[in-house]
């Protein structure tokens, strides 16, 4: 199955991704992880995304349609996938049609995990991630068994550079700008499915799987 998982930053997207993909078995292609990943190991294109991801503004299209397309083009992909973050502009949606066009294929379905603005600023500043595994928790909503651990792999938690408070704020500013136009987009092509993610975790996965035809409740 071929997913696009959209929202709003703090909706519960890489929640819901690290779910998704162990029952649907399919590669979780996060563009925020993978530009995370690209800063970490110190490369050009680290540095290039860092100076846009620090200011809480989008990378550049050209930049973020290249590394997608080399990404989705590997063999695992054949199968399906889960895109995670990608894409969050008009452009990059019609880059990914065409190569979906390109690869004599098309995604399956959208799913729009849709959470109030005042609710994703508490998810967004109370966010921690395991600095070796990824893991996401929340200081309140998902904290883990022991404070600043990893339940998975007992790394140290670490709150992202991007989810202090001045960048949560632009980072809304960009969704409502220039991701929330791919909702309708989406729409007209029949293929979106708006799940309410303001609820419980495991709620908001029944409801995905629900929309995808599974039973997961
Ligand atoms: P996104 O990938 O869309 O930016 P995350 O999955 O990282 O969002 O979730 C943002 C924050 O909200 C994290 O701290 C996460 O633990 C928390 N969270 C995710 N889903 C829920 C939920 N259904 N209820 C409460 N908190 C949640
Ligand atoms: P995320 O982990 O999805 O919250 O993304 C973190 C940051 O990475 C974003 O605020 C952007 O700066 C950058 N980023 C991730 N995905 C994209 C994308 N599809 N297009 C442009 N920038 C992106």
């Amino acid at each position: 199955m071929k997913i696009v998982l959209l929202g709003p930053p703090g909706a519960g997207k890489g929640t819901q991704a690290d779910i998704l993909v162990k029952r649907l078995l399919v590669p979780h292609i996060s563009t925020g992880d993978m530009f995370r990943a690209a800063i970490s190991n110190g490369t050009e294109l680290g540095k290039e995304a860092k100076s846009y991801m620090d200011k809480g503004q989008l990378v550049p299209d050209i930049v973020t349609v290249g590394i997608i397309k080399d990404r989705i083009s590997m063999s695992d992909c054949r199968e399906g996938f889960l895109l995670d973050g990608f894409p969050r502009t008009l452009p990059q949606a019609e880059a990914l049609d065409s190569l979906m066009e390109e690869m004599s294929t098309s995604l399956d379905a959208v799913l729009n995990i849709s959470v109030p603005l005042d609710r994703l600023i508490d998810r967004l500043t109370g966010r921690r991630m395991c600095r070796n595994c990824g893991t996401i928790y929340h200081l309140l909503y998902n904290a883990p068994e022991v404070e600043n651990v990893c339940d998975a792999c007992g790394g140290e938690l670490y709150q992202r550079d991007d989810d202090k408070e001045a960048t949560v704020k632009s980072r809304l500013e960009v969704y409502e700008a220039q991701t929330a136009p791919l909702i309708s987009y989406y729409e007209q092509k029949g293929i979106l499915h708006t799940i309410n993610g303001d609820q419980p975790i495991n709620a908001v996965t029944a409801q995905l799987g629900e929309a995808l035809g599974e039973n997961w409740s």
